[in-house]
């Protein structure tokens, strides 16, 4: 089958890999219909990652059942599917508590399994004519047959949960103020999540315009933080003490205000200068325990320089961590089918599987619009 295969910083090639096999009972084969490029991708694209050449990407997919083995109950061949992409066992015991992202089993020594990524277990990714998904019962979120809402239905394998994850982490309530860092495909979630659980006045912080005008297009207040310090910004707009709450949409890749360059952590304390006193932040930006890519020598191993005493003394309580989709993804769907939520409007291009090399380039330099990629591997 073909496959985006990941050669060396900076490229990636469509290429012939072996079909996947069935190998346990409880798998099934799905034929992919959509698989989408993710911000996080690019931290592997980029070479900020110990991911080696021949890793194949995609961790966000949906598709139609094609084999199911033995094991499996719930699911038949012709289904139409989305899987998270926490690859997760659903007995251990994170899992029976809903911490998914979590797996203590799929991937030994490590919390957590993903599909095409790298340190997130031995699971092919699926930008890619097809692909191997265990534990099938669990992992499948079965989705109405034809191809309705397909653009709306493959953002429940990461970014539309994800988004609302902030919001869950931050505990956004109907009526609260939510400032919510990054425009970006998880940061626009965040923010149109913040809005269907009723929030009252949702703030995004970004420099690009696109992604200000898309936040302001769905009922959002855009922050561009080139102008002026946003947390000045925000606060005005908030009788002066500050939103209720805060979702970091950012992580470590975060830019310094003024200038063109990364400060890991000016996120972080952006938004504890923001909040009121005893906000919630929620934190579903990614931060790694280590970037060899890092500005600097502290920041290479993970360690920021983080106004803890300024957060304790305001009394702000946190939450972090990725997302445990299966906690969310089946009532998101139900918006969807719906129509009381149509994250779709993220969505910037629709390729066939051919053009991810093409489509990796624009995506990593943000040109021509390039947001948020969904590649359709059936051409
Ligand atoms: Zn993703
Ligand atoms: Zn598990």
């Amino acid at each position: 089958m073909k496959a985006v295969v990941y050669k060396e910083p900076f490229k990636v090639a469509v290429e012939e890999v072996p079909d996947p096999r069935m190998e346990h009972p409880n798998d099934v084969i799905v034929r992919v219909t959509s698989t989408a490029i993710c911000g996080s991708d690019l931290h592997m694209y980029e070479g900020r990652t110990a991911a080696e050449p021949g890793i194949v990407f995609g961790h966000e997919n949906m598709g139609i059942v094609e084999e199911v083995g033995d094991g499996v109950t719930s699911i038949r061949q012709g289904d139409r599917v989305v899987m998270p992409f926490n690859v997760a066992c659903g007995f251990c015991k994170n899992c029976v508590a809903g911490y998914t992202g979590f797996c203590l089993t799929v991937n030994p020594g490590f919390a957590g399994g993903a599909y095409g990524y790298v340190a997130m277990g031995p699971f092919i990714g699926g930008q890619a004519e097809r692909l191997r998904v265990p534990y099938a019962d669990f992992n499948c979120l079965k989705l109405p047959p034809g191809d309705e809402h397909e653009t709306d239905f493959i953002l429940l394998a990461d970014i539309f949960p994800t988004g609302y994850h902030g919001c869950e982490l931050a505990q956004v309530s109907p009526g609260e103020s939510v400032a919510v860092y990054g425009g970006g495909p998880v940061g626009l979630m965040a923010a149109y999540s913040a809005l269907l659980r009723g929030a009252s006045k949702v703030f995004v912080v970004d420099r690009v315009a696109e992604r200000l005008q898309k936040a302001e297009q769905i009922g959002a207040i855009p922050i561009n933080f080139t102008e002026r310090n946003p947390a000045e910004q925000i606060k005005e707009q908030t009788g002066g003490e500050g939103p209720d709450k805060g979702v970091d949409a950012v992580g470590y890749q975060a830019q310094a205000h003024t200038e063109e360059r990364e400060e890991p952590a000016i996120v972080l304390n952006s938004l504890i200068d923001t909040v009121r006193p005893t906000a919630m932040l929620g934190i579903p930006g990614l931060y790694v325990p280590a970037d060899p890519g890092a500005p600097d020598e502290s920041a290479k191993r993970g360690q920021l320089l983080v106004s803890v005493g300024r957060a304790f003394e305001k009394g702000l309580r946190l939450g972090t961590g990725q997302c445990n989709v299966k906690r969310y993804n089946r009532q998101l769907r139900d918006l969807i089918i719906e129509d009381r939520a149509k994250p779709s409007f993220v969505v910037s291009h629709e390729l066939p599987l051919d053009q991810a090399p093409m489509a990796y380039e624009k995506f990593d330099k943000r040109v021509e619009g390039y947001t948020k990629v969904i590649l359709h591997p059936q051409g």
